[in-house]
C-alpha cells in the first residue's frame, strides 16, 4: 500500500451541491447539463437563486432528518457557477447556513472557468466564505482545446496558475483531460508539469471519453472526428501516479489525485454513498430516501418542478461508487451496509488478491497499481454480484 495511510470510513457528515447550469460555450464532449449563452450576463440568475430557495425548503420538508446533519462540504457546481453574480452567491450562502447545521471547518467549493477568474473575482469570493476552488483547464494548449471545441482565452490561460497562487485560496485544483486525438503523451506531460510547477493542492485528470448524445458523438459517428486515443489513455493511467507521487501529489481515486489532506471531501461523498442534498436543474441527491435527479430543464426548474420521486438504495450502488476509490479502505463497515452481499464480494476480492488484482488484509482493501486498466470491469463484476 502506498504513503497515503488514510483509511476511508463514512463519517456520517452530509453535503449539499449546487447545479448553475450555463456556461460561456458547450463543449464538443460534455454531457453536463448547461446551455452556452456565449459572453452576455446569465439575465435570470435572481430567478434561479430563488428557486434554488424554493427546492431547498420542499428538500427539507420531504427529508425532515436532513436538518439533524452536519454539513461539511458544500459545492457549486455546473456548469460554469463562476459566472453567477458574486452578491447572490453570498445571499444564498447565508440561506443555507441559516437553513442547515453547517460546520465551522466545512468545505465550500466553486467550480470556475479561466475565462471567469480574475484577482477581484477571487477576492470576492473568498470573503463570502469559500475556501476551495477548482478551475476547468483542461489544457494549457490552444490546440487541443479547439479540438474540443472549447472557448479558450489566451491571456487567461497564461495567467490563471499564477493568479490561483496569489490568491487568498489555501485549497485550489485544476482539472486536465488527456487521450485527446492530436495530443501527444509529450503535450499532455507538459501541461502536467506546468500545473506541478504551481502550488495547487489537487489535480482532476480524466480521459476524454465518448457521451451519448454529444456533438462529439455524432461527429464521430459522421467520421468527422477522431475518437480518443485509448493507447495513449492506457499509458496514462500506467505511468501517471507514479510521476505525480513523485511531485508530492497521491492518487485517491481514479481520476483524482492530491497533496495529503488535500482530498476534495465533497467528491469522497458521492464515492463512499454519504447522503447529499443536490439542487438545480438536472441536479443529483442521495438522501435516506433514495436517490433522485432533477430533470434537465431550466424552464421546468423555474416552475418548481422539482424531482420528488426517491429510488430507494441499491446494493450494487456501493460497488459502483466505492472501488473507484484508490485509498485504503476499510471495507469491513462499508459492506455491514449491504450484508446480504458481503459474503460473495469478500469472496471475489479475496480471489483477485490471490491474482495480484488487490490486496486484503486484515480487512484493508486496497487495488494494485495495475488493476486500473481493468477497473471498469472490475467494479461491473462486483455490481452483478
Ligand atoms: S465549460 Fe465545463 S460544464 Fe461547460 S460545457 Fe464545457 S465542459 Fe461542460
Amino acid at each position: 500500500m502506498k504513503g497515503l495511510s488514510v483509511l476511508k470510513k463514512r463519517n456520517g457528515f452530509a453535503g449539499i451541491y449546487v447545479h448553475f447550469p450555463y456556461c460561456i460555450h458547450k463543449c464538443s464532449y460534455c454531457d453536463f447539463f448547461s446551455i452556452g449563452i456565449g459572453k452576455s450576463v446569465v439575465t435570470n440568475q435572481t430567478e434561479l437563486f430563488e428557486a434554488y430557495k424554493s427546492e431547498i425548503r420542499l428538500r427539507i420538508e420531504e427529508n425532515l432528518d436532513f436538518s439533524d446533519y452536519s454539513i461539511d462540504s458544500i459545492y457549486f457546481g455546473g456548469g460554469t457557477p463562476s459566472l453567477a453574480e458574486t452578491k447572490l452567491l453570498g445571499s444564498f450562502l447565508s440561506f443555507l447556513y441559516k437553513n442547515f447545521k453547517i460546520m465551522s471547518d466545512a468545505e465550500i467549493s466553486i467550480e470556475a472557468n479561466p475565462e471567469n477568474v480574475d484577482r477581484e473575482f477571487l477576492n470576492d469570493i473568498h470573503l463570502l466564505g469559500f475556501n476551495r476552488i477548482n478551475v476547468g483547464i483542461q489544457s494549457f494548449q490552444e490546440g487541443i482545446l479547439k479540438y474540443l471545441d472549447r472557448y479558450y482565452d489566451s491571456q487567461k490561460y497564461s495567467h490563471i496558475l499564477s493568479l490561483l497562487e496569489n490568491s487568498p485560496f489555501d485549497r485550489t485544483g485544476i482539472d486536465l483531460i488527456y487521450g485527446i486525438p492530436g495530443q501527444t503523451l509529450d503535450l499532455f506531460y507538459q501541461d502536467v508539469d506546468t500545473a506541478l510547477k504551481s502550488n495547487i493542492e489537487h489535480l482532476s485528470i480524466y480521459g476524454l471519453t465518448v457521451e451519448e448524445n454529444t456533438p462529439y458523438q455524432k461527429l464521430l459517428t459522421q467520421k468527422k472526428i477522431l475518437p480518443p486515443n485509448e493507447e495513449m489513455q492506457k499509458q496514462v493511467l500506467l505511468e501517471l501516479p507514479k510521476k505525480l507521487e513523485s511531485s508530492g501529489f497521491f492518487q485517491y481515486e481514479v481520476s483524482n489525485y492530491s497533496k495529503k489532506g488535500g482530498q476534495s471531501i465533497h467528491n469522497l461523498k458521492y464515492w463512499t454513498l454519504e447522503h447529499y442534498i443536490g439542487i438545480g436543474p438536472g441536479a443529483h441527491g442521495y438522501t435516506k430516501k433514495g436517490r433522485y435527479s432533477n430533470e434537465k430543464s431550466i424552464p421546468k426548474y423555474f416552475q418548481k418542478q422539482f424531482q420528488n420521486v426517491y429510488e430507494p438504495f441499491q446494493a450494487e450502488d456501493i460497488s459502483l461508487t466505492l472501488f473507484r476509490i484508490f485509498l485504503p479502505i476499510e471495507i469491513e463497515s462499508f459492506l455491514n451496509i449491504i450484508p446480504e452481499k458481503k459474503s460473495a464480494i469478500k469472496s471475489k476480492l479475496y480471489e483477485w488478491e490471490k491474482q495480484g488484482h488487490c490486496s486484503l488484509n486484515e480487512e484493508i482493501f486496497c487495488w494494485n497499481p495495475k488493476s486500473v486498466l481493468f477497473l471498469d470491469d472490475f467494479i461491473f463484476q462486483l455490481a452483478c454480484l
